[in-house]
């Protein structure tokens, strides 16, 4: 009854593809059943019985490991003997195998006396496995190796956000490590610009409702490198359970963002004096005269200056003197005026100053300064001295005007008037208060 059992035992084993052995410690053999034979190709009684052959099996770089395992089985100090190795088949292949075992008799002394183990064929698992490492390895090269990070990030609901994979690039791009981010994201907030920060996440959760792609340009302060720009580019997904999964990529753009700074301050530049340009002061009357509107200023001075008799200067010294009286001019506003006065250049050798918070009074002080210091210095082209002169006019920027640009019409009807009553002088609108 007992044996019976034991062969029905034997045979489903047998049948699901493992190998049976039974080892006789003392006199070193082996059995094997017929379907441990199969295993390697052999027929049953191809497989002689001696220990020793069946370690000629074993491939060469695994015998040591084996051994070990086993001698650790037989002296006690494993409950089980349990390895992973590989066997050399008839056909002269290896194939891995899972062998497990199990010392069932000792003599008195603790010797090992007997052994039954299985044999299974794990080629296919091995091989699968490599192949999962092998991937596996390839997405993490791939990843650490493309400039930027590349993430898995996931978020519930409720706002709370965890990166469920990040590239080597965390480093670089904030400065954390992926501990640092796997089980809350707070720590790339923290490194967020504060001015950013609310930006950041009206995207971060747009994304999330509408299931839009996450795109968002923002600054980060990093403890060595200082402020940089980040740019995310990431796709969500929403997942059985609620959560959003996106799958992105952090770039580094503070180049092409400080670049495209650089084309913005240029294209608001005038090249020749260096003041602002006729656009780029136009843009900047305007919000002064929304915040005079909206009282943040108590009052505004505007300011038109021009040249007197640019033209013969030009006629007589040449066109690259008349530049230089440009600039010249262009120095005396800038070391006359505050630097939160507003001065540009608004075509010609015409020049255009707006004072926040100034009366006409006070403002009328600042350009008899400015008029007094051009007239007493001279502009040098080469080795020639040129004197020159300009004409001022003043007025006030009102509340009631239309926009920002009106005052000018006002300040240039006063200009006109200064050069009516004769240049070198200053002149105040009409209805200056
Ligand atoms: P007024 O005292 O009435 O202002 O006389 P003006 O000669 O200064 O005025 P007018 O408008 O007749 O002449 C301005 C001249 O400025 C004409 C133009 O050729 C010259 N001009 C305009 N832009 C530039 C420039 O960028 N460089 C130089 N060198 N000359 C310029
Ligand atoms: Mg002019
Ligand atoms: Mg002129």
């Amino acid at each position: 009854m007992v044996d019976d059992f034991h062969d029905v035992m034997a045979l489903a084993i047998e049948g699901s593809g493992t190998g049976i052995w039974d080892r006789d410690v003392i006199a070193g053999t082996i059995r094997y059943s017929a379907g441990w034979a199969e295993i390697l190709g052999y027929a049953r009684d191809e497989i002689s019985a001696r220990v020793e052959d069946s370690y000629s099996r074993v491939h060469p770089d695994d015998l040591a490991y084996v051994q070990a395992t086993l001698q650790d089985h037989f002296d006690g100090r494993t409950s089980v003997y349990e390895v992973e190795h590989r066997l050399r088949c008839k056909d002269g292949n290896y194939k891995w195998v899972l062998s497990r075992g199990m010392v069932i008799s000792r003599d008195e002394r603790g010797r090992a006396l007997r052994m039954v183990g299985t044999t299974a064929d794990i080629t296919s698992t091995h091989l699968m496995s490599e192949r999962l490492r092998q991937t596996t390895d390839l997405v993490a090269n791939l990843t650490n190796k493309i400039p930027g990070l590349i993430f898995e990030s996931r978020r519930a609901p409720d706002g709370a956000a965890r990166m469920t994979y990040v590239s080597s690039g965390i480093g670089e791009i904030f400065g954390l490590t992926a501990e640092d981010v796997a089980i809350s994201t707070a720590a790339i907030h923290d490194r967020i610009h504060p001015d950013d920060r609310a930006m950041y996440h009206a995207s971060l959760d747009a994304s999330q409702r509408d299931l839009v792609s996450w795109q968002c340009i923002f600054r980060v302060d990093l403890p060595v490198r200082g402020l940089c720009w980040r740019q995310i580019d990431a796709r969500p997904a929403r997942l059985p359970d609620g959560d959003t999964l996106w799958h992105g990529l952090v770039t580094d753009v503070t180049e092409r963002m400080e670049m495209e700074q650089q084309l913005h301050d240029l294209a608001r530049l005038d090249h020749l004096s260096g003041l602002a340009n006729r656009r780029a002061f136009l843009e900047r009357m305007e919000k002064t005269w929304s915040a005079l509107v909206q009282e943040r200023h108590e009052r505004v001075a505007v300011m038109m200056i021009d040249v007197d008799h640019f033209k013969s200067i030009n006629d007589r010294y040449g066109h690259a003197a008349g530049d230089e009286v440009i600039r010249h001019v262009a120095a005396i506003m800038c070391s006359v005026l505050r630097s939160n006065d507003m001065t540009g250049r608004m075509g010609g050798e015409e020049f255009a100053v707006c004072l926040p918070n100034l009366g006409m009074e006070e403002a009328g002080r600042i350009g008899d300064r400015l008029r007094a210091e051009i007239a007493d210095t001279q502009a040098w082209f080469e080795d020639i001295a040129i004197s020159l002169t300009v004409s001022i006019g003043i007025a006030p920027m009102l509340p009631t005007d239309r926009n920002g640009e009106q005052v000018l019409a006002r300040a240039d009807k006063a200009l006109y008037a200064a050069k009516q009553a004769g240049r070198n002088r200053l002149a105040f609108a009409e209805n200056a208060d």
